[in-house]
C-alpha cells in the first residue's frame, strides 16, 4: 500500500499541475473524456474525493456509508459541480484532496483492513483507497491538460493500471484483444467478444487505448483498431 499511496500523492500533484495550467476559459471546452468539459472533469475529481471520505469513514468508524448515496447521484454531482464558478471548483478540487490524504493518514492499520464496498459494488479492504484515488487524479490529469499524455506518469502506476483495466473488461462486451507493447515486455490478453486483434503501441499508447481514451498511437498488423467504451 506504501506504492500507492505515493501514487495518490504524486497523482494529486499531477493533477493540480494540470488544472493550475488549465485557463478558466480552457475549463468550459472539451477535453479527451469525449462529452465531458473540464468543469466535469473536475467536478467529478472533487466529487471522488468526497466519496472516498465517505469509505474513509467507513473504514475508520465501521459505519456503512457507501461512496455515493445512489447509482443517479455520482452523475447529478457532476451535472450540478460542472456550472459552479471556475474558481470555486479549483477550490473545491484542492480542498477536498488535502482532507482525503489527511482522513487516510489517521487510519490505524486494523482500520486499513477493514472492508469496504466500491461504487462498483466489489468488497475490497479499506487499504484499496489509495489506488481508487490514483488511478482518478493520474487518469484525469491526462485527461484535462494536452500537455500530457499517459507516457507521462509512472511506468508502473501504468502497469497497474494496464492489470486493473484488462481485468475489468475481461468478460465483458470488449472486442477480444491481445495488447503488447513496443519493446516485446509486456503482454495483457482481454477475453471478449470474437477473434482477438493484436494491437502494439507503447505502454502509454496500449493504456490510453485500454482505457477507451480516442486516438491512442497502437497499430493492428491486422488491419482495423476496435473502439473501446471509456473506462473511469
Ligand atoms: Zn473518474
Amino acid at each position: 500500500m506504501a506504492t500507492t499511496r505515493r501514487w495518490m500523492d504524486q497523482g494529486t500533484r499531477i493533477f493540480s499541475g494540470a488544472l493550475a495550467r488549465t485557463r478558466d476559459d480552457a475549463l468550459a471546452g472539451p477535453t479527451a473524456l469525449p462529452g465531458w468539459t473540464g468543469r466535469h472533469l473536475v467536478a467529478h475529481v472533487a466529487a471522488n474525493a468526497e466519496a472516498l471520505l465517505n469509505l474513509a469513514h467507513w473504514a475508520r468508524t465501521g459505519e456503512e456509508t457507501p461512496m455515493y448515496s445512489s447509482p443517479g447521484q455520482r452523475d447529478a454531482d457532476i451535472a450540478a459541480g460542472a456550472r459552479r464558478a471556475p474558481g470555486e471548483l479549483r477550490r473545491e478540487a484542492e480542498e477536498s484532496a488535502s482532507r482525503l490524504a489527511a482522513a487516510l493518514d489517521r487510519l490505524t492499520d486494523e482500520q486499513w483492513s477493514r472492508t469496504i464496498r466500491t461504487a462498483q459494488g466489489r468488497q475490497v479492504p479499506a487499504s484499496e483507497i489509495p489506488w481508487l484515488r490514483a488511478r482518478e487524479v493520474m487518469v484525469h490529469a491526462v485527461d484535462l491538460d494536452p500537455a500530457l499524455s499517459m507516457g507521462n506518469l509512472p511506468e508502473e502506476f501504468l502497469l497497474a493500471l494496464a492489470d486493473d483495466v484488462v481485468a475489468k473488461r475481461s468478460g465483458t462486451d470488449c472486442p477480444a484483444l491481445v495488447l503488447t507493447t513496443a519493446d516485446g515486455r509486456h503482454t495483457w490478453k482481454v477475453p471478449g467478444r470474437g477473434e482477438p486483434t493484436e494491437l502494439h503501441g507503447s505502454l502509454g499508447a496500449v493504456v490510453t487505448h485500454l482505457t477507451g481514451r480516442p486516438g491512442a498511437d497502437v497499430t493492428a498488423p491486422s488491419g482495423a483498431v476496435p473502439d473501446l467504451p471509456p473506462w473511469l
